[in-house]
């Protein structure tokens, strides 16, 4: 009989497509599936708030459905080079095995694997949270892509990704125990401030496909109109594929097959998107410290204020005085999601009408948003900063109003989120003064280098 196998899950919280599982499963033998909470290996960005909130919920509803195929969630806490390698010789494994991150925290599966080898353990790590790699798509000098459409360019010519694994109908399990998932609190109590979030989301695999089977039937003929917050018109997929409930090869093969004529360039639209963040991770592959260092060294002169704590409170809860802003920050606070026009129009506001550096708002972003990625967050705030790799070759600065005019013109989205009695609130900058001061420190960040 061979010997268990370990399948360490990490940012793959399913069961279908999941070629570490599939491998474990196809290998023979009993298997421990564990999900480890690290938040102490180097590398490991610990989670925000409401990124804690989905895991709890998708965890769950993990536990569940390997349940329903015979096998067992096993949870532990620790650094991985240190429990990986107990639970290893708990079961005395005989293959370990995982899906690849690339975040900095891959140096920890580097040394893992040449721990485990050493040790005689069989171990495998496998392609399932990008459509292509990193390493695998670079310019003709062998060079990283700074720029996203010659990278996506590329990546569509790289080869059609490969086809989606069934989920298994059987597998065998190890006998191990496990903490309890209430007892990691990774739940808000007091005060519970989860309770918009429950009534927006429901985390989970089964709930994950639901939605995406919802968006390639009914919602992307409405993509070409995903720049406007008030109906609804983008996939809502971030945080499924942020927590891997769902593999961007599972959403690619969906968006792409038997599709009607008209909805194709919609979808084309959409696989884009999804493209962006193959991008965003490619920068973070190569940078692995992108949400402290800007990409473009010279921004590093850049003379950022000093935030007072009243103008970042009002940022930060919804109430600047700029509709727009406010329904974006308060949209965000109560859902733990932010549309994306709006994502850009709020952090520009921060960035650049209250010259607050982009690491304050990343990090309110990482703590509430419940798709905030290691790689998407602080990429996008670098790209509306100016400081990332795929800038503006100008120094962009939104204007809310005009924003608001353009893509919420009868105000749909800002009523949702402030009431009328609100809306006469005076802005707590001038738009226009600030507007002229952002880019006076611009033009000194440009002298200074
Ligand atoms: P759709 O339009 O349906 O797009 C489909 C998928 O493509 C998304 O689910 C997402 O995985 C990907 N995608 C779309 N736009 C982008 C983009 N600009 N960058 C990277 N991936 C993209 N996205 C995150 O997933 N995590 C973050 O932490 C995050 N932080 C952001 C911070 C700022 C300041 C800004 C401006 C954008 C940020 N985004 C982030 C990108 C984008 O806002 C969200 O991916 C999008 O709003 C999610 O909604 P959706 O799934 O309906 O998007």
């Amino acid at each position: 009989m061979a010997r268990p196998s370990l399948v360490w899950l990490r940012d793959d919280l399913r069961i279908a497509d999941n070629p570490a599982l599939h491998a474990a499963i196809e290998r023979g033998g009993p298997i421990a599936v564990v999900y480890l909470l690290d938040e102490v290996s180097e590398g490991i960005r610990p989670l925000g708030g409401a990124s804690k909130w989905w895991l709890h919920h998708s965890l769950h509803s993990l536990a569940d459905s390997l349940a329903t195929i015979g096998g067992r969630l096993v949870l532990r806490r620790g650094a991985a080079l240190e429990v990986i390698p107990q639970i290893v010789d708990a079961i005395d494994a005989g293959f370990v095995t995982w899906n690849r991150r690339y975040g900095a925290a891959r140096e920890v599966d580097a040394q893992l694997k040449t721990l485990m080898r050493n040790r005689g353990v069989e171990v495998a790590s496998h392609q399932a949270n990008l459509l292509h790699e990193p390493w695998t798509i670079t310019t003709g000098a062998g060079e990283p892509y700074k720029v996203f459409t010659p990278f996506w360019r590329a990546c569509l010519t790289a080869g059609e990704p490969r086809m989606p694994l069934a989920a298994p109908g059987r597998m065998e399990s190890v006998d191990l125990t496990s903490d309890a998932l209430n007892e990691w609190n990774l739940l808000p109590a007091h005060p519970d401030w989860a309770g918009g979030l429950r009534d927006a989301w429901e985390p989970g695999e089964a709930a994950a496909h639901d939605r995406l089977d919802h968006f390639a039937t009914e919602i992307v003929q409405n993509y070409h109109r995903r720049d406007e917050p008030g109906i609804e018109a983008t996939s809502l997929l971030s945080p499924r594929l942020r927590f891997g409930e769902l593999s961007p090869f599972q959403v690619w093969h969906r968006l792409r097959a038997n599709l009607p004529d008209g909805v194709r360039a919609n979808a084309a639209k959409f696989l884009s998107e999804v493209g962006w963040r193959e991008f965003n991770w490619n920068i973070l592959f190569h940078f692995p410290d992108l949400a402290t260092r800007n990409v473009r060294a010279e921004f590093d002169a850049f003379p950022w204020g000093e935030p007072s704590t009243e103008e970042l409170d009002a940022w930060r809860t919804g109430n600047t005085g700029v509709p727009l802003v406010d329904a974006g920050m308060r949209e965000l606070w109560q859902t733990g999601y932010m549309h994306n026009r709006v994502r850009m129009v709020t952090a520009s506001f921060l960035i650049k009408n209250l010259l607050v550096d982009w690491r304050v708002g990343e990090r309110w972003f990482w703590d509430t948003l419940v798709d905030a990625d290691e790689a998407s967050n602080p990429g996008n705030w670098q790209w509306v900063a100016g400081s990332g790799a795929d800038a503006a070759p100008y120094f962009r600065i939104f204007n809310p109003a005009l924003q608001q005019k353009k893509f919420d013109p009868n105000g749909t989205y800002v009523k949702r989120w402030v009431p009328s009695s609100e809306l006469t609130t005076a802005p707590i900058v001038d738009l226009a003064e600030s507007r002229r001061d952002a880019l006076a420190a611009y033009e000194a960040m440009r002298h200074r280098v």
